[in-house]
């Protein structure tokens, strides 16, 4: 941090540490909010009465029956809250959600990519915003959207790869030129790992969360903050080289990692080695048969050597395997962490973990959601005013 904070700063800063509190349920009640913080009760007493008069949080009864006086009121997210519009953009489709301050998605629907420019997108885009906004009745906060890269500072998708040869889709700018909510931008990875945090894996301060789908790219949560550079998303961990001398990669560089452990990579083989086309859904049967165990296994056992080389790196105490991942059967996980585990250069540290991702293979639509609620805890957006 640069600047310091002035009253104004800590107070809203407060009241989005007492939200974040309430909304992922570790504290429900204000004697558990001061504990928490280490706020006074009269501070903390203040704090809540004004998220109550929001229209934010609510009391929603005793929280147990049967003590003298006045029993300590159960706190919730108001129903009728603010919500907030997710937007999901992947390389062939957008899916569209209304997401709860608790990070909980009530309402959901795609439109697929096909054949696309940068009007068809822009059009499809403005759409499927209008209409679950329309399905909506109760305030809408922020539109928050996970989406693929690179992107730059102005929250444009720039000469993404097998993305319709569209060089630039200013998605900030057309949703602002459309509608009056603050958005907020963040690469696909980077918040589905943020949502990981919140609701998942907030049990790790210092994780990273994998996706492994068409590409493979990995977001880091470093002592409990998504990290970034310059304020911009990092984690193309599919292509650092696995094979110096090795196939070129469309990137640039030589032997990266994505050629010979993405998803993609995984499906082609198994589909060639069975014959027909096969999809994530199909892992745990295609395990059974000897000729896809080892090319699960080959798989595993190169993903492993990226997962050791960021272990390396960065010392995390856990690996989050999202997308596609979801679908490998348990025993492949489990190769992951034991080769991890066994390779990597600090043996003394505790045993790394090595997890199916919380949200299954949904975490980047979750993540659109958790993108605003991020800094909705932080004191940012809800409380501006
Ligand atoms: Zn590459």
């Amino acid at each position: 941090m640069t600047r310091g904070m002035n009253g104004g700063d800590i107070k809203r800063a407060n009241r989005g540490l007492f939200l974040k509190n309430i909304a992922l349920g570790k504290a429900n009640s204000r004697i558990e909010l001061a504990k928490l913080t280490g706020l006074t009760k009269m501070t903390a007493g203040n704090i809540t009465s004004e998220l109550i008069q929001a229209g934010i949080i609510e009391e929603s009864g005793p929280i147990y029956a049967g003590v003298t006086g006045p029993a300590p009121q159960r706190l919730t997210i108001c129903r009728t809250a603010p919500k907030i519009v997710g937007v999901y953009i992947s390389r062939d489709e957008i899916i569209f959600s209304i997401g709860t301050l608790s990070g909980d998605i009530i309402f959901k629907d795609n439109t697929p990519l096909l054949s696309e420019n940068t009007d068809s997108i822009s059009q499809k885009l403005v759409n499927g915003i209008k209409s679950a906004i329309e399905k909506q009745k109760d305030n809408i906060l922020a539109i928050g959207v996970a989406m693929i890269g690179p992107i730059d500072n102005d929250g444009a998708i720039v000469d993404s790869p097998n993305f319709f040869g569209i060089k630039k889709l200013p998605v900030k700018k057309i949703i602002e030129d459309n509608f009056s909510y603050p958005t907020i931008i963040c690469n696909d990875i980077s918040a589905a790992a943020v949502a990981e945090h919140l609701k998942g894996g907030e049990i790790h301060s210092n994780f990273v969360f994998i996706g492994n789908s068409n590409g493979l790219g990995a977001g880091i949560i470093h002592n409990g903050e998504l990290l970034t550079s310059k304020n911009l998303f990092i984690g193309e961990f599919g292509h650092i080289t696995i094979n110096a001398n090795g196939e070129k990669c469309p990137c640039g560089n030589t032997g990266c990692l994505e050629l010979y452990a993405s998803h993609m990579v995984l499906i082609k083989r198994l589909s060639d080695a069975v014959g027909k086309k096969i999809y994530p859904q199909d892992f745990e049967e295609l395990a059974k048969i000897p000729e896809c165990d080892e090319i699960f296994n080959d798989i595993a056992q190169k993903l492993s050597a990226g997962l050791i080389t960021i272990t390396n790196l960065l010392r995390p105490e856990a690996f989050i395997l999202g997308y596609d991942s979801y679908f490998l059967p348990d025993k492949y996980i489990d190769a992951i962490e034991h080769n991890i585990n066994s390779a990597r250069f600090l043996k003394e540290d505790e045993r790394i973990k090595v997890y199916k991702a919380h949200y299954k293979s949904e975490s980047a639509i979750y993540g659109s959601i958790a993108a605003v609620l991020n800094e909705v805890f932080k004191g940012e957006i809800l409380f501006n005013n």
